[in-house]
């Protein structure tokens, strides 16, 4: 049965999918299964009308068993504990995938940050980074930017940590501060950032997909160029569409929360993701935005639904929303031939069975979106070295990186002779259980 609605159900349909070709003893599976600590926050914030607000918030710490809890904090009015418990699970399968030392944690808050004033949101951010700062630390939970959360965000919230386990003392040396503000990555350059970590999800995607391509004898359905839907126009969609696009292929749809626009002319014609994005921000709708070559002219597209862009004839899919979007329900009429998933969890369990069945390639998420996490890590790296690296270095760092996991899970995939989505999960559930004590 398709529990579409409880993403930590389909998560641990997943692992259990994986132990079916392991031998773990009960103590180990149930190590994998449970969260290590789950945390409730409610907190005041202050609004700019004067009064204070509670707002609900979780940190979910799965498993540390290869080192400190990492993974985002996601800002979404429908933001709930499965839902944060899943992608804390996925983020300690993920780090052994991409085979970074830490573990899975993930954090979130129920809000519509549209709805909030720059100020409120503000207060929000600090207020979220108060309530967990007693769980989280360089060496204990490491957070980071997802779904409407941004580097700015991250810089709110660790200087609002850093004053808050800094309180009781006179002063702080420039090593120990370097340190502390490990604690979150995805941070401005200024503020400890590392380079190349906006672009890093993105293009480790691109690197994974083109490591697949090699393997595959994927024929175009238009001719050489290949075609690209993307679903979510966000970091992750804009940097996947604007690396494909470079790398040669063609990137027929693309949409946001609102809707979507496709071009005209699939045999042909491609956006110019650089133009959408500039043209989205100035008039501020995806929809005006069919950006073609070096122009922006509506009368060069179309527009479509997101349900209908996840349909559409393409030779490959790329899901950089949301959860479960390719469901039970409209497994059957996909048409791509791979599914490139950039978002976390888009696939539901009984959808992945249907694509495994139709012959389409699905790259999971814990190891097609792995590349932010990377570079997160080597954020933190940085900090708690006091160091800087070259944007060349980090590239070429993640590079390597997105290649070496992508081969491990393939030989995997063929040694064990499953999807690559179980492939991934039975080299990180091996690398993860030879850590536990
Ligand atoms: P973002 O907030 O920058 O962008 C999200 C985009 O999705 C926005 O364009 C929004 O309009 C769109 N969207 C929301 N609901 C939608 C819907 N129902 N249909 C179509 N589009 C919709 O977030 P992001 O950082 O790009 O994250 C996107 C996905 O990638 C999430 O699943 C996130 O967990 C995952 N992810 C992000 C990172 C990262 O480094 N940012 C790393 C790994 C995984």
């Amino acid at each position: 049965m398709d529990n579409g609605n409880n993403p930590f159900e389909n998560a641990l349909r997943q692992l259990d999918k994986a132990l079916r070709h392991l031998k773990l003893t009960k103590f180990q599976t149930e190590r994998l299964r449970n969260s290590e600590k789950v945390i409730t926050v409610n907190f005041p914030v202050k609004m700019d009308d004067g009064e204070k607000r509670i707002f609900h918030g979780f940190r979910v710490q799965h498993n540390s068993a290869r080192g400190p809890y990492k993974g985002g904090i996601r800002f979404h009015h429908q933001v709930d504990m499965n839902e944060v418990k899943a992608l804390a699970f996925w983020m300690a399968i993920k780090c052994a995938v991409a085979d970074i030392p830490m573990g899975g944690g993930k954090g979130g808050v129920e809000v519509d940050p549209k709805l909030l004033s720059p100020k409120e949101l503000e207060n929000l951010s600090r207020a979220y980074a108060r309530a967990i700062s007693k769980d989280i630390g360089p060496e204990v939970d490491v957070p980071a930017p997802d779904v409407n959360t941004t580097p700015q965000i991250m810089k709110w919230m660790v200087d609002e940590y850093i004053k808050q386990v800094t309180k009781n003392k006179q002063q702080i040396t420039k090593k120990e501060k370097s340190k502390l503000m490990g604690t979150f990555t995805g941070k401005p350059l200024e503020a400890g950032g590392s380079l190349g970590r906006t672009e890093a999800t993105g293009r480790g995607g691109s690197y994974v997909l083109l490591s697949l391509l090699k393997k595959l004898n994927l024929k175009g359905r238009y001719g050489k160029e290949l075609t690209v839907a993307v679903q979510g126009f966000g970091n992750v969609g804009f940097y996947i569409a604007k690396f494909l696009s470079e790398a040669g292929m063609r990137v027929v749809a693309l949409s946001d929360s609102r809707g979507g626009i496709v071009v005209k002319n699939m045999e042909k014609d491609g956006f110019n993701p650089d133009l959408v994005l500039s043209c989205k921000k100035e008039k501020g709708k995806l929809e005006s935005c069919y950006c073609v070559g070096t122009v922006c002219d509506l009368r060069k597209g179309n527009i479509v639904s997101n349900e209908e862009l996840l349909e559409l004839p393409v030779d490959i899919l790329i899901p950089a929303a949301l959860e479960n979007q390719l469901t039970q329900e409209n497994a059957r009429r996909i048409k791509a031939k791979v599914v490139l998933e950039m978002a976390n969890g888009p696939t539901s369990p009984d959808a992945d069975e249907v694509f495994f069945k139709n012959g389409i390639t699905v790259v999971p998420d814990v190891l097609a979106n792995s590349g932010g996490v990377t570079v997160s890590y080597f954020e933190w790296e940085q900090n708690l070295a006091g160091e800087k690296w070259s944007e060349k270095d980090v590239n070429a760092k993640l590079k390597r990186k997105m290649e070496a996991a992508f081969e491990k899970v393939y030989e995997t995939s063929k040694r064990y002779k499953t999807d690559l989505r179980t492939a991934a999960f039975i080299l990180a559930v091996n690398r993860i259980v030879e850590k536990l004590d």
